[in-house]
């Protein structure tokens, strides 16, 4: 029978690699609850069009990369390919806006885009992602900001650059539109096709196209901070004065867009160096329009959400040692042994150590050998004498040190033991 494949554009996450992942969820979960964020569950699957309206018709998640299906009661289906339209549409029909005040949230997740699969793109990838919602202050721009350049600092990301931007009001933006597809229109058959076909759905994106030509001709376009009113313009300098004020550095771009109407007024991108082509790695924005258009009350909102591949590929590059240590490694020999082992173990993880039990029934010595290999600190050791006289042998792995001690001695003296075990792993970690 033919052996069947993980599917293209989705990949298997081996124990190595989830020591990676458990480290940004773990560092995420800490640093977003100090920041009084609260996580919000969604499901992976929604109505389609929560995400036609919430994302928009003319984006390219919409028109190309969704994954959408009917189901056996022929409702039109879609894999989440973002978290932001779900979130809203949980803040708006669980009413979260009731309880007054600003929400909050964070999410963490696996999306589904249908993508061209390559390093650092795939058709199943994860987020994590922030909503700071009901607030129109400057201060939330810079907070979501912050706590995005806080976590990478945290993770240990030695290099990224913030670019910013402003999209004004939807009224801004209108002016802004009007005046690029007058420019834009000078050099049509010059755009790559994907842009011309943007011209009139979609103008905006042109601005970041990948083509090297729509580039050059994109360099020249109007700025679309020219087109800010008073008020916008305000607010953009108040968020740049924030971020100088927090020592976040950013250098301003704009052409960085986003394609919607009810994207306003801040923009931003986290690059990090060293990850080639995809090196995007959160991206991020106020969408004060974004309640209203999914049919709840006005509500300003910012948020962004991280690409966790890219990011933990960055990790691995890295070479970022984390390890995932063991305090004990069980080795026993005869029935009797090895039924008091498995107690023993049981205990000493009631005890909080964590504890592996080798399984094999094979030689002492190639029990231990597996000891050895296993990166524990010490090896808990039972024969028929131990079994006998409710005894273990206790081997420290790194010196060769090694001790008898009654079972119940291993199990009641655990404080001193787990200083012990510190002490070790402490002295084995700087040497
Ligand atoms: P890109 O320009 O790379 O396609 P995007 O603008 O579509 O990114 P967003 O929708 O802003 O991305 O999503 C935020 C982050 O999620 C991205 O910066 C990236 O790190 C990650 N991301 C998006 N699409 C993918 C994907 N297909 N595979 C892996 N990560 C992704
Ligand atoms: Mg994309």
């Amino acid at each position: 029978m033919g052996f069947i494949q993980v599917s293209r554009g989705t990949r298997d996450i081996l124990p190595e690699e989830v020591i990676y992942w458990q480290h940004v969820e773990a560092t995420a979960r800490e640093l977003l609850q100090q920041a009084a964020y609260r996580e919000l569950r969604t499901p992976i699957f929604e109505q389609t069009n929560l995400f036609e309206r919430g994302i928009g018709e003319a984006t390219d998640v919409v028109g190309k990369e969704m994954y959408t299906f009917n189901d056996r009661g022929d409702r039109s289906i879609t894999l989440r390919p973002e978290g932001t339209a779900g979130a809203v549409r949980a803040y708006i029909e669980n009413k979260l806006y009731a309880q007054g005040g600003v929400q909050r949230l964070w999410y963490i997740g696996s999306m589904f885009r249908y993508e061209r699969p390559q390093t650092g793109r795939q058709r199943q990838f994860h987020q994590i992602g922030v909503e700071c919602l009901g607030s129109i202050d400057p201060r939330a721009d810079a907070e979501v900001i912050a706590i995005a350049a806080q976590l990478l600092q945290s993770l240990g990301v030695p290099e990224w650059t913030l670019s910013l931007n402003s999209l004004g009001t939807s009224e801004d933006r209108q002016r802004y539109r009007d005046a690029l597809v007058n420019y834009l229109d000078q050099y049509k058959d010059d755009l790559d096709p994907d842009s011309q076909d943007r011209l009139q759905r979609n103008p905006l994106r042109i601005l970041d196209s990948k083509d090297a030509k729509t580039q050059e001709i994109a360099k020249a376009a109007p700025n679309i901070l020219g087109y800010l009113d008073t008020d916008s313009q305000q607010h953009f300098d108040r968020v740049q004065q924030l971020l100088t004020d927090l020592d976040i550095a950013y250098k301003l771009n704009p052409c960085l867009v986003r394609g919607l109407d009810y994207y306003t007024h801040t923009a931003f991108e986290f690059e990090l160096d060293g990850l080639g082509a995809q090196a995007t790695v959160c991206g991020g924005g106020r969408y004060d329009g974004l309640v209203t258009e999914l049919g709840g009350p006005d509500t300003p909102a910012v948020g962004w959400a991280i690409g966790m591949e890219r990011l933990i590929l960055l990790l691995q590059n890295a070479e970022l040692t984390l390890n995932q240590s063991l305090d004990f490694y069980c080795v026993a020999r005869g029935l009797e042994a090895e039924a008091q082992a498995l107690i023993l173990c049981q205990n000493l993880r009631k005890q909080g150590f964590s504890v592996e039990m080798d399984l094999s029934g094979s030689t002492f010595s190639k029990q231990f050998k597996r000891a050895d290999r296993s990166g524990a600190i010490a090896c808990v050791i039972l024969g028929e004498t131990e079994a006998c006289d409710r005894t273990v042998q206790l081997k420290w792995l790194i010196s060769g040190e090694q001790e008898s001690l009654l079972q119940k001695d291993l199990i009641n003296q655990s404080q001193q033991l787990r200083e012990k075990l510190m002490a070790t792993k402490s002295a084995n970690s700087s040497s």
